[in-house]
């Protein structure tokens, strides 16, 4: 973070209108993440954690996180002490599991489909819970309770078995109380006290202590996502992640009945995430008035914050979009696929059919994001990058996989077995085509 200075902070502006298809392109691009580089770093600390077990986590953990340690698991029941709160955080983080657990309860998939697709020839599919799973709450710089809500809540109510929740210790060894208390809330079954890439590593592998994991969820910082990225394409650890995970990003879509202050809060409460937070705001025929208020409210706001410095850094990297029509904005931000998207507009329920790519939508002037950061129900663990293409947000079914079935009768096999032997045959695969040759032969003979 460069030196404060008292340079007003705002956003650099574009007009659609005007600008050619490649400027356009380039406004929708993220900063590059140099994965490879970091990959290459984190893979030494993988690989000690895979090797020597819980030796190099304890090491790695005193290293990094500057807590020595005995042993770097905590199982249930957790102790009274290590989850004393103050009583209005404990009834918010309450109100919060109450609303999350709701709405993630909901998504169970708990009803098989069956479906007789020819006479005789049922296919079915049902649900089952991943059996273990590994929630990396962060906590290098900040203690995140939400995301420790947002991960253990849908792994509950899918039914995982063990759950476990790793989080950087702090230096005397413990863990923030708020996320012990959310780690009893959601049942996990340990509390892994590391962080980093030996935490994902212990997760990915096991070690004396830790339990191996099938799944593992969650932000964190590049060290974290790197080793995310390098686990699961190692086969020997047959573990997979939520997603692939970058800056926090938000778009907000303005039009002329936008308050300018709720504005300004939306597109703030994002960039004080970090400096790489992508903020962006499309504009829809707003007057030269209109956005100098907003521009205004930023730099007002922004300099009121405690995190002004990493704001000044994440606004001057952010832009304004002017578009002419909302359906122009609605394209932008489509193409751009926000992590978040905050509709100010009139009528924004109306426009929600039109949105194809985004994480998670914020309808109207009185839905913050930072209501579906903490407590709405929704998650928070979102695609950022433009993967909103083609991931969605965590949530209950990524915590649980499918099973398909089929059970075919001796009057449906006589229907489909021929369609079969036909395929194969054309396949040239003569042992498919007589595993149903051999049936029908057999149907035929009998009396
Ligand atoms: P973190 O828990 O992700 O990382 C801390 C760990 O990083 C430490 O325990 C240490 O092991 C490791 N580490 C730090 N420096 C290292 C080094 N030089 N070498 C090896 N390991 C090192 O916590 P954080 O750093 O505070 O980062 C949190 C991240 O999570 C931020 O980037 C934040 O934006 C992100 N986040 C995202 C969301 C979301 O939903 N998108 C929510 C919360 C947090």
């Amino acid at each position: 973070i460069p030196p404060p200075t008292d340079a007003p902070i705002r956003m650099r502006s574009s007009d659609l209108s005007s600008i050619s298809k490649d400027e356009r392109a380039q406004l929708l691009k993220r900063p590059v993440l140099k994965s490879d580089e970091m990959i290459a770093k984190v893979k030494p600390i993988v690989e000690a954690v895979r090797t020597r077990g819980d030796t190099a986590l304890l090491e790695l953990t005193a290293k990094f996180d500057k807590a020595p340690l005995s042993t770097p698991i905590l199982r249930p029941p957790f102790s009274a002490q290590s989850m004393v709160i103050p009583d209005d955080v404990r009834n918010a983080i309450d109100i919060a599991y109450s609303n999350i657990r709701k709405f993630h309860a909901a998504q169970v998939d708990s009803a098989p489909l069956a479906i007789e697709t020819t006479p005789g020839v049922v296919c079915s599919r049902f649900a089952r819970p991943i059996a273990r799973v590994g929630l990396y709450v962060p906590g290098g710089t900040a203690i995140l309770p939400s995301t420790a809500l947002m991960l253990g809540i849908p792994a509950q109510v899918a039914g995982c078995k063990e759950i476990v929740l790793a989080t950087p210790p702090r230096p005397d060894g413990s863990v923030s109380p708020e996320v012990m208390y959310v780690a009893k809330l959601v049942g996990a079954s340990a509390v892994l006290k590391a962080g980093g890439a030996q935490a994902v590593a212990a997760l990915a592998y096991g070690t004396e202590t830790v339990p191996k994991v099938d799944k593992i969820f969650g932000p964190g910082n590049q060290w974290v996502t790197a080793a995310k990225m390098l686990v699961q394409n190692d086969t020997d650890a047959l573990v997979s992640i939520d997603m692939p995970a970058g800056p926090s990003e938000v778009l907000v879509i303005a039009d002329r009945t936008a308050n300018p202050a709720f504005v300004a809060a939306d597109l703030l409460s994002q960039a004080e995430h970090g400096v790489d937070s992508q903020v962006v705001l499309v504009a829809v025929n707003l007057t030269s008035e209109h956005l100098a208020s907003i521009e205004l409210e930023v730099d007002k706001q922004a300099n009121a914050l405690s995190r002004v410095d990493i704001v000044r850094e994440s606004i001057r990297k952010s832009i304004i979009v002017k578009a002419s029509s909302v359906d122009e904005g609605v394209q932008f931000s489509n193409d751009y696929a926000p992590e978040h998207l905050i509709l100010h507009i009139e009528k924004a329920k109306e426009i929600i059919p039109a949105i194809t790519n985004a994480g998670s939508v914020f309808v109207g002037p009185f839905t913050p994001e930072s209501c579906g950061d903490y407590a709405s129900g929704t998650n928070h663990t979102l695609p950022t990058n433009g993967y909103a293409r083609q991931f969605s947000g965590v949530n209950t079914q990524s915590f649980q996989k499918h099973i398909t079935s089929q059970e075919i009768s001796e009057a449906g096999l006589k229907e489909l077995g021929p369609v079969v032997a036909t395929l194969a045959d054309c396949e040239g695969l003569q042992a498919h085509a007589n595993a149903v040759r051999i049936r029908l032969k057999a149907l035929e003979t009998q009396p």
